[in-house]
C-alpha cells in the first residue's frame, strides 16, 4: 500500500546532569569544585534516502526517542554525549509541526536536518566557584530534549505532472516516453500509487514525469480517489493535462478539462498557476476535423495543444521536445522553506521577581520566566554571559538589586547560579 502521510512522535535526548564534586588532594582538607558537566542529549535528525519511496515504515513505528547524555563525573569529567538518532525518509518528505502545521523542513536534498534538538548537559559545580563562595554545592541538571509530534508528508519531486480523468491514457503516455512501466488497463483507477518516470532527451539531459492516479470530480474536496494525490503535483514545474479527445467514455473532453481545473483550484490556488500543456489523446478514434476543432478551442485560450496517440507513441516525440524546451525556461522544482518558529515572547508585565537578602547573599526569586534564559546561559562563554546580563538589566533586576543595597563583589544567586555582582 502506498503511504504518503504519517504522524509520529519525537523525543530528543535529555542533557546529562552536571556533577557536584570536590578535588581530593593529599594534605588539603577541601579541594576546589571539580564537578564535570553533563553530556549532550542526542538530536533527532532526518535524512533523505533515495531508496525509499513511501512512508509505510512510519505506520508501524510511531515513537522515536534519542538517548540522553551521561551525567558529569568527578575531576571535571564531562559526561558522554548521546549519538544522534537518524531517521531516513523518502526524498521530498515535508516535516511539519503536527500542532500548528508549520513547515519545519523539506527533506529534499542530501543535507541531514535536525528536527528535535537534544538538551544541553548541565554544568558541574566546577563553573560555580566565586570569590565569596569557595565551595559551590551547585550544579545544574541537564536540559530536556525537544519533544514534539510531527506530520510527515511526502510530496514527490517531479518536473512534470500528469493530470486528467481516469482512463484517458496518462499511464500509457508515461510508459512510452520513459522507462517507467505503470499498470495500464482499460478500467478506472488502475494507477493507485504515483509512479515516477525519467524521460531522457538527447545529450544526457532528462526530466522526471509523475503519473498520478486519475482525478475525479470532487477530488478537491476529498471525495473519492485523487485528492490525496494532488499533493504530488504541487511541486511540479509544469502540468500535462491529458484528455481523451475521442470522448470514448461518453464525456466531452472540454468539459473534462474545465472540471479537472476546477478540482485543482479547490485543492490549492498555487496549482492553478502551474503552466499546463494540453495533450489530446486517442486521436485514432476521431476524425481530423474534430481534432482541429478541439485544438482551436485550446489555442484560443492560449494553451499549447498536442494531438497524440499514446498507445502507439504517435506525436509523443514532438510533445516531449516541447516540454523539455519549456522546462529549460522555468524555475527549478520547488523546495519548501522552513517556516520560522514564532518566538515565545515574555510580556514585560509578566517579568516579575522578588529579591531577598540572606546571609549576605542576594537571592532573586519567583522568576520562573527566566528559566529558559538561564538554561541556555553558558558561564564559560563571554557573549552568552553578556546576553544574560542584558536580560537581567532590561527586566529591572539590576536596578532592584542596587535599591536593595547591593555592592560590588556581593554574591547574587538566581536559580542556583551564583555570581559576583560587578556593576
Ligand atoms: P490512465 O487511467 O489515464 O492512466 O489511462 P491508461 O494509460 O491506463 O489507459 C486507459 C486505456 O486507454 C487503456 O486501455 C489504453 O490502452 C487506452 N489508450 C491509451 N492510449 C490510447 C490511444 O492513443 N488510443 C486508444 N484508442 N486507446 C488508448
Ligand atoms: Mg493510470
Amino acid at each position: 500500500m502506498f503511504v504518503d502521510i504519517a504522524k509520529i512522535h519525537l523525543k530528543a535526548g535529555n542533557g546529562g546532569d552536571g556533577a557536584v564534586s570536590f578535588r581530593r588532594e593529599k594534605y588539603v582538607a577541601a579541594g576546589g569544585p571539580d564537578g564535570g558537566d553533563g553530556g549532550k542529549g542526542g538530536n533527532i535528525v532526518f535524512k533523505a534516502d533515495s531508496n525509499l519511496s513511501t512512508l509505510a515504515d512510519f505506520r508501524y513505528k510511531r515513537k522515536y526517542t534519542a538517548e540522553s547524555g551521561q551525567n558529569g563525573g568527578t575531576s571535571r569529567c564531562t559526561g558522554k554525549s548521546a549519538p544522534d538518532l537518524v531517521i531516513s525518509v523518502p526524498v521530498g518528505t515535508l516535516v511539519k509541526d503536527a500542532e500548528t502545521g508549520r513547515i519545519i523542513a523539506d527533506i529534499s536534498t542530501d543535507e541531514p536536518v535536525i528536527i528535535a534538538k537534544g538538551g544541553n548537559g548541565g554544568w558541574g559545580n566546577q563553573h560555580f566557584g566565586t570569590a565569596t563562595r569557595q565551595i559551590p554545592r551547585f550544579s545544574k541538571s541537564g536540559n530536556p530534549g525537544e519533544e514534539l509530534d510531527v506530520t510527515l508528508e511526502l510530496k514527490l519531486l517531479a518536473d512534470v505532472g500528469l493530470i486528467g480523468f481516469p482512463n484517458v491514457g496518462k499511464s500509457t503516455l508515461v510508459s512510452v516516453v520513459s522507462e517507467a512501466k505503470p499498470k495500464i488497463a482499460n478500467y478506472h483507477f488502475t494507477t493507485l500509487t504515483p509512479v515516477l518516470g525519467v524521460v531522457r532527451i538527447d545529450e544526457g539531459s532528462s526530466f522526471v514525469m509523475a503519473d498520478i492516479p486519475g482525478l475525479i470530480e470532487g477530488a478537491g474536496e476529498g471525495i473519492g480517489l485523487g485528492h490525496e494525490f494532488l499533493r504530488h503535483v504541487e511541486r511540479c514545474r509544469l502540468l500535462l493535462h491529458v484528455l481523451d479527445i475521442s470522448g470514448s467514455e461518453g464525456r466531452d473532453p472540454i468539459d473534462d478539462f474545465e472540471k479537472i481545473n476546477h478540482e485543482l483550484s479547490v485543492f490549492s490556488d498555487e496549482l492553478t498557476l502551474a503552466p499546463q500543456i494540453i495533450v489530446g489523446n486517442k486521436c485514432d478514434l476521431i476524425d481530423e476535423d474534430e481534432i482541429a476543432r478541439i485544438k482551436q478551442y485550446f489555442e484560443n485560450k492560449g494553451y499549447k495543444f498536442f494531438p497524440v496517440m499514446a498507445a502507439i507513441a504517435e506525436g509523443t516525440d514532438e510533445l516531449i521536445n516541447y516540454v523539455a524546451g519549456e522546462l529549460a525556461k522555468l524555475p527549478p522544482i520547488k523546495i519548501y522553506e522552513a517556516e520560522e518558529k514564532p518566538e515565545v515572547e515574555v510580556k514585560k508585565d509578566r517579568r516579575s521577581f522578588k529579591i531577598r537578602k540572606d546571609n549576605g547573599i542576594y537571592f532573586v526569586e519567583d522568576c520562573d520566566w527566566l528559566m529558559e534564559v538561564m538554561n541556555n546561559v553558558d558561564p564559560d562563554d563571554y557573549e552568552s554571559l553578556q546576553y544574560f546580563e542584558r536580560v537581567i538589566r532590561d527586566c529591572g533586576i539590576i536596578t532592584a538589586l542596587e535599591k536593595a543595597g547591593i555592592e560590588e563583589g556581593d554574591t547574587v544567586s538566581i536559580m542556583d547560579i551564583e555570581f559576583d555582582f560587578v556593576d
